[in-house]
């Protein structure tokens, strides 16, 4: 009822294009699909909308979609094609049966009304901690589970749940040529520091970051010869875990609070967003 509401709704909101000063996510947060358009990611991963955006399947044979009322299982052709490629490789690894797939984009991605700066053209995705115990969850089991969060003292440290199996579906995810970088809690990337045997590429992709703790954050380079999409500068050279490690001595000894009062970070607006947004929410 509430979604057709919402679809009268934003029918109705289609009429006219909606003005430069609009607060943009009290338009894509509700629109109910993606743009009848060729697929394309518009802006950078944190001021950016999606055209033609894929919906991913709520099951497939490896992987499925958790928290389906948040309309959130939306991407880039290219981040639904990562995603069957990464719960294929979970399959074949000891531990993970598939993939528990968290927060996509919205339909035409876009700033949401709640949570996460990023995830707005379509190319980001978090992957829950927890290995699937089996794949035929209900819709209603998909909104009560809860993922498991695999840090200690604030994502100094891993907890006990942390397993190989953990870095090892990290590294199956880095290693994806698709893969810009991928976000986890401090204590993990220290870890897979530790740990990791051989060629050690594959973890300058893995940057720690706040929160990332019940799931790992997977970011996709722009898609190849797309215009109009902004990538991120690479990460610095180098594996990154003496990075990784002053995060952990930050976090174990804060460094005095700094009292400069904060101002409050402005609502994006329509004309923050590339011109092409527009048209994004007033197509079909
Ligand atoms: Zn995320």
């Amino acid at each position: 009822m509430l979604r057709i509401f919402l679809s009268l709704f934003f029918c109705l909101s289609l009429a006219a294009p909606a003005a430069a000063d609009t607060i943009a996510k009290e338009l894509f947060g509700y629109v109910p699909d993606a743009s009848a358009q060729t697929a394309a990611a518009y802006g950078s991963y944190s001021k950016g909308c999606l055209a033609g955006g894929e919906q991913l399947a709520e099951t497939g044979s490896t992987w499925q979609s958790m928290r389906l009322s948040r309309n959130r299982n939306w991407g880039h052709p290219d981040l639904v094609a990562f995603i069957e490629r990464l719960s294929k490789k979970a399959s074949r690894l000891k531990g993970w049966g598939g993939i528990y797939v968290g927060d996509m984009s919205q339909p035409r991605g876009g700033p949401m009304l709640t949570g996460h700066a990023s995830h707005q053209i379509g190319l980001d995705v978090d992957i829950w901690m927890l290995p699937p115990d089996r794949l035929n969850l209900s819709a209603r089991e998909r909104e009560n589970l809860s993922s498991i969060s695999m840090r200690r003292d604030r994502g100094a440290y891993v907890n006990s749940k942390w397993t190989r199996q953990h870095m090892n579906i990290l590294k199956a995810a880095a290693k994806d040529k698709a893969v810009a970088r991928i976000f986890v809690f401090p204590g993990a990337k220290v870890q897979m520091c530790k740990d990791a045997k051989g060629n050690r590429d594959w973890l300058r992709k893995i940057r720690p970051w706040w929160g990332h703790h019940f799931h790992f954050h997977v970011r996709l380079n722009c898609p190849e010869g797309s215009k109009g999409c902004v990538n991120q500068a690479p990460p610095p050279p180098g594996d990154g875990c003496e990075a990784a490690e002053s995060w952990v001595q930050d976090i174990l000894f804060p460094p005095p609070p700094d009292n400069t009062p904060r101002t409050p970070r402005p609502e994006i607006v329509m004309a923050d967003l590339p011109n092409q947004c527009a048209a994004v929410l007033q197509s079909r």
